[in-house]
């Protein structure tokens, strides 16, 4: 089966590169995209230890940009390493300097903590930061640090460092990377039926329909959406590692069990971007 959004220790996921390649062997999936924020640093390690088995890694990430004041996630797939590298920094070297906002924000409402030591080329999130919160005993839980501190619009909230959504697009499709929208129905900066026009229009070239959020309805209405604009169709669990707390989002590695039908239509539409 096909998963094409997972994340691993190099953005805000809790497996490793090679344990979510395991971890994915041993739920079935033969084609695994990795699609950390804003980072292309788990594929080596993922590529590597993939070989002994059927499994197929797909280079993909996912972008950070902001629509209307609010964090919209456009995933990229099969980009060109070279070109992309550079862009790329410069947002995860603005999640570095976000979360750092983040800790001092904190740190005046009186909540002190210590930001976890990543290497330049990870991107922390704001998982980090509620761990962090976590580890100082500010909270209990995840949950709890998003709902009283990190939410959008929370206390501690900080957006992502400004990159359109169009210019997402843009740099995804100068790097030869297919642009697709990622969760449409958690974004909170609009309607999707007023946005995706001007997505299309900016270049998206496809929509992530399934989703553990998305609901039955709004999985077919955004099927109806690709007909009409003639977009790729994709999907994934956005799997970030075990879950060790209630979330009534949460789907195991594979649990969508999409089928691997939709991955010859996206490697076509990357090719044509080469
Ligand atoms: P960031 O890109 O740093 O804003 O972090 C986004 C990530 O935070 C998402 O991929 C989720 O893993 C996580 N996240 C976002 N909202 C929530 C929430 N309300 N509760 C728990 N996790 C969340
Ligand atoms: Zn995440
Ligand atoms: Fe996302
Ligand atoms: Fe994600």
């Amino acid at each position: 089966m096909l998963e094409l959004h997972t994340h691993t220790t190099r953005s805000d996921g809790s497996l490793t590169p090679t344990e979510l390649v395991k971890f994915a062997v041993a739920q079935g999936v033969k084609a695994l995209a990795i699609t950390d924020h804003d980072t292309m640093a788990a594929w080596e390690e993922a590529t590597e230890a993939a070989k002994p088995y059927d499994l197929e890694i797909i280079p993909g990430l996912e972008l950070s940009t902001v629509y209307n004041g609010r964090s919209m996630h456009i995933l990229g797939f099969y980009p060109d390493t070279e070109k992309l590298q550079g862009p790329l920094q410069e947002r995860v070297d603005g999640r570095h300097r976000r979360a750092q906002k983040m800790a001092d924000k904190l740190a005046e409402l009186g909540y002190p903590i210590e930001l976890p030591n990543l290497a330049p080329s990870m991107a922390p999130g704001r998982p980090h930061i509620a761990s962090a919160l976590k580890h100082a005993g500010h909270v209990n839980s995840h949950n709890e640090a998003f709902d009283r501190f990190l939410k959008d619009d929370g206390p501690a909230y900080v957006p992502y460092e400004k990159f359109t959504a169009q210019q997402g697009i843009e740099l995804l499709l100068n790097c030869g990377a297919v642009p697709v929208w990622a969760h449409p129905y958690i974004f909170r900066g609009g309607t999707v039926e007023t946005i995706l026009p001007v997505l299309v229009d900016a270049g998206l070239m496809g929509i992530e329909v399934y989703h553990p959020t998305h609901s039955v309805s709004q999985v077919r209405k955004l099927e109806e959406y690709c007909e009409r604009y003639g977009l790729l169709m994709t999907g994934g669990s956005d799997y970030h590692g075990p879950k060790k707390e209630k979330n009534p989002d949460f789907k195991d590695l594979n649990a969508l069990g999409l089928p691997l039908s939709l991955l010859p239509p996206l490697k076509k539409a990357a090719y044509t971007l080469k």
